[in-house]
């Protein structure tokens, strides 16, 4: 998961928390979420799939 996190998404997916339910839109390969700082990511190869966004956990 190293390498890409910090990358832009080719299409911004709008998510909810897994964590808090707020909903927010994921812009790069792994995003904080801006309510509950728990954070989420997406692989390159399911980066228009927003049923592949996982999250990693809070303060990761
Ligand atoms: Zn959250």
């Amino acid at each position: 998961m190293m390498g890409f996190a910090g990358m832009p998404l080719p299409i911004p997916l709008p998510v909810s928390c897994h964590n808090c339910t707020e909903g927010f839109v994921l812009a790069t390969f792994e995003y904080r979420c801006p309510s509950c700082g728990c954070v989420h990511a997406v692989t390159p190869c399911h980066a228009f799939d927003p049923d592949n966004v996982v999250s990693v956990g809070v303060d990761y």
